[in-house]
């Protein structure tokens, strides 16, 4: 079979790059070596993580906040498997719904893992060991990444886990030890501590969440420390094992202090790495970079051979879906001859803990760094009548705005439903609005959205009106 464009993987980036491309007139097709469509986001990713964060908030809410509303539960309790089976049960929703989009856009689906034979021509290896060759002008490879390993510290997927086993696992860990304080650590490490786990995160910086604005890592480890969240920072982690149902981690503190936690399950979550194995790319001779394995691409996406473009977790840049996404349109419409265009600057950032945390654009740190002179403005949300509503006030919105012309250049928000409302700043922030632009727009009363405008108008010229 002969295809103008041929995606490897169906994570967000490939799915949607070759959505486009066929939305443009292309004839392609998809590989994927997994029995279902959508990749890591939709499997085992940031729809299953979602799916039990959403659960575990509400038997949360239903243990801790529902008394003070007005509303007693007897005998409450967490029906785990059930929680796990209604998880599995969104993703394969999402991951047929990918299906029918791909069968609507006819895009000839293939199963199996793509190997390069030559720049035009890809083998598929069946899961049955039958073996298919097809075609393609232009390749897209989109094959993601998997989650990084520590070289000292074997990971059993039974008691010394990843993200994707600690989306299934048989009982609410008593002791969850969670090695690496970013994204995923926080997000599964709330999951089990809002379900009643002591949850100790071993991170080796001085702070969580390290490369989002400080203050949204000071707010959130105090809302996080509340749920039943121990951090040991700035500690170094040697080595753990398991004996039977426990594991045992140990770790160098900032003295130099050697400490030893036990637990019963340990999750790794220190980075995830580029996905290549099995593509071939030493057979035609695609560049790799010499850290982190990452596919080397140019401004255009391309890779060292022409017409061969990569795009999303492969690739530099943030590891996140709408990223992916992104690369993925930009990808389809390069090949189809157009000029598209990505602002990495404003490609937000979101962690679905609760408080939520969102940010886009430049933290105080880099505008520093940059020697760019800006100014703050900040609304806590203690401030907000509608999170006194709904009894959210932990967390603030934050506006950094150019000191002079009072351009909007960063919004790091913590708080309830930060992760929608991050969509507000980066709008305007595509449009390049003021600081008072946005504290002269109407934001409906009463909505936590509120806190952005405050925030605004306090960058502005300290005007906040509720505060
Ligand atoms: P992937 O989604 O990894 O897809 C790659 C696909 O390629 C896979 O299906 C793989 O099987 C296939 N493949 C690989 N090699 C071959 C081959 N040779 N032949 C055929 N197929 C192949 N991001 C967010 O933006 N928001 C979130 O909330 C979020 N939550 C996350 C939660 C967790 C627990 C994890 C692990 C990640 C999360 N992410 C989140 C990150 C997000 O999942 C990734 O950034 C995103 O999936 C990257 O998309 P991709 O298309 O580059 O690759
Ligand atoms: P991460 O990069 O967010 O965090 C890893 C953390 O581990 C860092 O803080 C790092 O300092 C720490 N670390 C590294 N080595 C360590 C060691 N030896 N001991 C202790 N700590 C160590 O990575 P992640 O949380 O594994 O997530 C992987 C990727 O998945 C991220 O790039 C993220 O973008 C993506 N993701 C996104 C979301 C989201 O958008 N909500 C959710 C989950 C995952």
């Amino acid at each position: 079979m002969q295809y103008d464009v041929t995606v490897i993987g169906s994570g967000p980036g490939g799915y949607v790059a070759a959505i486009r491309c066929a939305q443009l007139g292309l004839k392609t097709a998809i590989i994927e070596k997994y029995s279902t469509f959508g990749g890591t986001c939709l499997n085992v990713g940031c729809i299953p993580s979602k799916a039990l964060l959403d659960s575990s908030e509400h038997y949360y809410n239903a243990a801790h906040t529902f008394q003070t509303h007005g509303i007693s539960i007897k005998d409450l309790k967490v029906d785990l498997p059930q929680m796990i089976s209604r998880k599995n049960q969104v993703v394969q929703e999402n991951t047929s719904g990918i299906a029918f989009l791909i069968r609507k856009n006819k895009i000839t689906p293939y199963s199996g893992i793509g190997t390069f034979q030559d720049k035009n021509t890809i083998k598929i290896r069946n899961a049955d060991g039958t073996e298919e060759t097809i075609t393609s002008e232009k390749v897209i490879i989109a094959t993601g990444s998997k989650p990084a390993a520590l070289p000292f510290l074997p990971v059993d997927k039974k008691r010394i886990i990843t993200s994707t086993e600690a989306l299934n696992l048989p009982e609410v860990p008593k002791h969850l030890i969670v090695i690496g304080g970013g994204v995923i650590g926080l997000e599964l490490g709330s999951v089990y501590a809002r379900l009643g786990a002591k949850v100790t995160v071993v991170e080796f910086l001085d702070s969580i969440i390290a490369t989002m604005d400080k203050t949204l890592s000071k707010e959130l480890q105090k809302s996080l420390t509340r749920v039943g969240f121990e951090f040991l920072l700035s500690h170094k982690v040697t080595g753990a094992s398991v004996k039977g149902k426990k594991v045992n981690v140990t770790a160098d503190s900032p003295k130099g202090e050697k400490i030893a936690l036990e637990g019963d399950y340990c999750i790794v979550a220190v980075g995830r790495t580029a996905y290549t194995s099995g593509l071939g790319l030493e057979n035609i001779g695609i560049q790799v970079e010499e850290r982190g394995k990452k596919i080397s691409v140019n401004e255009h996406l391309e890779t060292s051979v022409s017409g061969i473009y990569a795009i999303g977790d492969v690739i530099k840049g943030a590891m996140l879906a709408h990223k992916a996404e992104e690369e993925g349109v930009f990808v389809a419409e390069t090949i189809a001859g157009q000029k598209p265009h990505i602002n990495y600057n404003l490609i937000p950032g979101v962690v679905y803990t609760w408080p939520e945390v969102a940010s886009v654009g430049f933290t105080e740190d880099q505008l520093k760094e940059k020697s760019i002179k800006y100014k703050t403005g900040s609304f806590p949300f203690k401030a907000s009548g509608r999170a006194r509503a709904s009894m959210d006030t932990d967390g603030l919105v934050k506006v950094l705005a150019d000191a002079a012309t009072d351009e909007i250049l960063g919004v790091h928000m913590i708080g309830p439903r930060a992760a929608d409302m991050i969509a507000e700043a980066v709008v305007a922030m595509e449009f390049r609005a003021s600081a008072e632009d946005i504290g002269r727009i109407s934001h409906a009363h009463p909505t936590y959205t509120e806190a952005f405008k405050e925030a605004a108008l306090a960058a502005t010229e300290n005007r906040a009106i509720h505060i």
